[in-house]
């Protein structure tokens, strides 16, 4: 299944962040077929794990994987949550800071051509957008609002016959939080297709 450079894809699996190898696989062959559509966009960089995955593939079609992130981190991401990690926090500020950890990510795996990163809230990116997509990756906040607030902000902008993946979708709550789960239903309400489902990724056709 896997084409991915055997160099781009040592460097994911090195990555900080929170992308299994058999969801990222699925990521970049999604992201292979997606690219012939438009461009790729991510909500969620953190570390640039799941990036390389997507900037691959984007790199593969001649295409580009746009990244967002404030990179301040989401609210588990935050000293005394779940998924915290003490060595991404700024000593000069105490904030989380992962735009660092992602220049480096990108630069080692080679994807500097191809992965765009946007350092910013992902809403009001949105706001400002107006390119169609080949391949919308939900992956930033996991409170509800959040995640609603990224799906209601750019899920209009995946191109017909586009992709919409969802990534932390648990529909058991004893096996994580729910919100992905909503999203994810509520793309299916709207219209979108069920293509597709690896661990936690779910995929579905515009
Ligand atoms: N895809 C990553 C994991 C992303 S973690 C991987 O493969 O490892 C979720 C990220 O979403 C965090 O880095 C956090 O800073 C970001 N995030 C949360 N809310 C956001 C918002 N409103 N705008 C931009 N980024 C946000
Ligand atoms: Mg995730």
């Amino acid at each position: 299944m896997a084409r991915m450079r055997p160099d781009a894809l040592a460097v994911a699996r090195a990555a900080k962040g929170f992308m299994p190898h058999d969801e990222g696989l699925a990521l970049h062959e999604l992201g292979r077929a997606a690219a012939r559509i438009g461009p790729l966009l991510e909500i969620g960089s953190y570390c640039g794990k799941s990036a390389v995955y997507l900037g691959t593939a984007a790199q593969e079609a001649d295409t580009v994987l746009f990244t967002i992130d404030h990179h301040h981190g989401s609210t588990e991401n935050q000293a005394g949550w779940e998924h915290h990690d003490p060595e991404v926090v700024d000593p000069r500020t105490g904030r989380m800071d992962t735009l660092p950890f992602l220049r480096r990510t990108i630069e080692d795996a080679a994807l500097e051509e191809a992965v765009i990163a946007i350092v910013g809230d992902s809403p009001t990116v949105a706001g400002h957008w107006s390119t169609s997509v080949g391949l919308l990756f939900i992956d930033g906040g996991h409170a509800l609002d959040v995640a609603m607030a990224d799906y209601e902000a750019w899920s209009g902008f995946v191109a017909p016959g586009g992709v919409l993946a969802i990534h932390d979708v648990f529909e058991d709550p004893a096996l994580g939080g729910q919100a992905p789960f909503l999203v994810w239903q509520r793309a299916v309400a709207d219209g979108f297709s069920p293509v597709q489902v690896v661990g936690s990724l779910r995929a579905l056709r515009r």
